[in-house]
């Protein structure tokens, strides 16, 4: 098939963690000059500040107070240190800690809540509002941003996706094994199955063996446009 668009002004892309989501996401918004927002950082700065303050994660009301008494800021990264963005959470630099083992463990509870999922669409909502914009998560293409011109839905295997992950975070100096993330992933894709979709008129890739820069490449070439890249 070949597909020819005129740019999109709006990119949804979706599916399971560790699919490549946040890589893809960077080079279209590169590519295109929009902005990339990961809306999986809206979810775990909730849980960071709930596990902080010590707020009960079955307890949906209280956490959705809380996103809605939060202010979580996604920034250009202020320190060269391999981050992508810099998130603040009432003031403070949570970037790094947003990645560790306790919001890992506990975001997808968080997420799970249909009361919270409510008190963060609108801000998500905003964001895909104003255009130019390549925003990544589970429900993006389905129901944050149903007219997106462009929606993907990535896949891969859960041993391809841990064992990046698990690449990934030895990388960052985190002693943590394949058979571990294999694990956690497995439990996290379970409880986020109830709110990833894959949107009807989404192109879906299986990323398993590519990299993220082929994957990229087959889509501005399924757009039509000379990749610049
Ligand atoms: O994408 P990432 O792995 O950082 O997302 C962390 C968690 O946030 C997911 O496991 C999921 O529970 C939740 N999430 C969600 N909907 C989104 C983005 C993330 O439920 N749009």
């Amino acid at each position: 098939m070949f597909l020819t668009m005129t740019t999109p002004h709006t990119i949804a892309i979706d599916g399971p963690a560790a699919s490549g989501k946040s890589t893809l996401g960077k080079l279209l918004a590169d590519h295109f000059g929009y902005i990339y927002f990961d809306t999986g950082v809206l979810y775990r700065a909730l849980t960071y500040v709930a596990l902080e303050q010590a707020v009960d994660l079955a307890n949906a009301a209280a956490l959705a107070k809380l996103a809605q008494t939060s202010n979580f800021e996604v920034l250009a990264p202020s320190v060269a240190d391999g981050r992508q963005y810099t998130v603040l959470a009432n003031g403070n630099d949570i970037t790094w800690p947003l990645r560790a083992a306790n919001v890992e463990r506990n975001v997808s509870q968080v997420a799970a809540h249909p009361a919270v999922r409510e008190a963060l669409r609108d801000t998500q909502r905003q964001i895909g509002k104003a255009g130019h914009v390549v925003m990544a998560g589970r429900d993006i293409g389905a129901v944050i941003m149903p007219d997106a011109q462009l929606k993907i839905y990535l896949d891969a295997s859960v041993e391809e996706r841990a064992q990046r992950r698990a690449q990934e975070l030895n990388a960052r100096g985190r002693a943590i094994s394949y058979n571990e993330v294999l694990a956690d992933l497995t439990r996290r894709d379970a409880i986020d199955a109830a709110n990833t979709f894959l949107a009807a008129d989404a192109i879906t890739i299986t990323t398993d063996g590519r990299s993220p820069e082929d994957v990229f490449q087959a889509i501005v070439n399924l757009m039509g446009v000379e990749a610049q890249a």
